[in-house]
């Protein structure tokens, strides 16, 4: 049997109501954002591809200073891109092209380690206890790198886990140093407050190395899966990205692009704020009705996911989410997370928490009756 990869899992749960299987944002529109989907036959009447190319850059610029990030368009050309996962096929692409080794950090999406595998790049793992236990545990790590690519993941999917300033700013000096090329996706990164964000642009342009930066909207706002993602590249390496870029893309709707520039302009009147509220009310709503003693938050819980152990012994991550799956409730269990070793993920769980709380409180009374099942079962045996 073919095993099947996270976002196949995702496909299949996509018919069922209680589904807190894929991140994307799948949650109820505020009414400031009813009012912009109101709007949006006009968008799409008055969009107009002579524009585009003004419209896009007005986007990433504000897209970018709401994560509290400079724009640098002297040093970073900022490219559309369908999806976040095409932007990685890219660079899976320039780096086969150029021969290049990679270095991934571990736990991460599925996808992005399946990409850079199908096109052969030979691959090892970055603990992300390694970007987090301070210099020392860095230093280490950065002392048997041997790739010639670091790609981050930064909160990263499926933990929350934030590679901080400190970390971040020696990994780039060992790319100058080392001459190494720096891959960052910061898709999450509107999930940070103000005082947990730093300039991950202002920093690389500074530095002067070989990097690309990944973006994406499709988990922040509700835009029945439209979205507007990018990526920015360094200097030396646009001319080999762009003509790849160019095979895949004219250029992206400039309909979306207004949607959700639109979008951005909701947020930038509180800072992201109102983004963070129904994260932080859904986790407890979550944490509220299902006990830790069953599945204990394993995560930063800044993402719109929860990141869960099961405590239960003998019961892994993925004999929980059959049980779920034949209640009605659709996860994702945490191996395939671990790229390189599975198995660490093995008493896992990922859930969605981008959802109306409705359905987060519904799908969380389940799997609290699933856990006092367990536990009732466990103490007559
Ligand atoms: C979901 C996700 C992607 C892929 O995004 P798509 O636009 O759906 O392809 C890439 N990186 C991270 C960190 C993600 O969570």
């Amino acid at each position: 049997m073919i095993e099947r990869n996270l976002t196949q899992e995702e496909v299949d749960a996509l018919p069922f109501e209680l589904n807190l299987s894929d991140g994307h944002a799948f949650r109820p529109w505020t009414r400031a954002e009813s009012d912009i989907i109101a709007d949006s036959a006009r968008f799409f009447r008055e969009s107009d591809r002579r524009g585009g190319q003004e419209a896009e850059a007005e986007y990433i610029r504000r897209y970018l200073a709401l994560g509290s990030q400079s724009y640098v368009p002297e040093y970073f050309t900022g490219l559309m891109s369908y999806s976040a996962s095409m932007a990685v096929e890219i660079v899976a692409n320039l780096l086969r092209l150029r021969g290049l080794s990679a270095a991934l950090i571990e736990p991460c999406f599925d996808n992005i380690a399946d990409i850079l595998q199908r096109h052969r790049i030979p691959l090892q793992p970055i603990p992300e206890t390694a970007l987090t236990d301070g210099p020392a545990a860095l230093e280490r790590l950065l002392g048997t790198l041997t790739a010639d690519v670091i790609f981050l993941v930064s909160p990263n999917n499926p933990t929350g886990t934030v590679v901080g300033k400190e970390a971040f700013t020696r990994i780039v000096d060992y790319c100058r140093t080392e001459n190494k090329l720096l891959v960052l996706d910061g898709c999450f990164r509107v999930y940070l407050s103000a005082d947990e964000v730093y300039d991950h642009y202002g920093i690389l342009a500074a530095s002067g190395i070989d990097c690309v930066v990944i973006e994406d909207t499709g988990k922040v706002w509700p835009a029945a899966e439209l979205k507007a993602p990018f990526l920015c590249v360094s200097p030396r390496l646009v001319s080999a990205v762009v003509g790849m870029h160019s095979d895949f893309l004219l250029h992206l709707s400039p309909f979306t692009v207004r949607l959700i520039t639109e979008f951005v302009g909701l947020a930038e009147a509180d800072g992201g704020r109102y983004l963070r509220e129904l994260v932080v009310r859904n986790r407890a709503l979550f944490q509220s009705t299902v006990p830790g003693s069953f599945l204990r938050p394993d995560d930063t819980g800044k993402l719109g996911l929860a990141w869960l152990k099961v405590e239960v012994d003998g019961l892994d991550g993925e004999d929980v989410r059959k049980l779920l799956a034949l209640r009605g409730v659709h996860v994702l269990s945490g191996e395939r997370f671990y790229w390189w070793s599975p198995y660490l993920g093995r008493k896992h769980l990922r859930l969605a928490l981008l959802r109306d709380p409705d359905v987060v409180h519904r799908a969380a009374e389940v799997i609290a009756d699933l856990g006092a099942e367990l536990a009732v079962g466990r103490s007559r045996s």
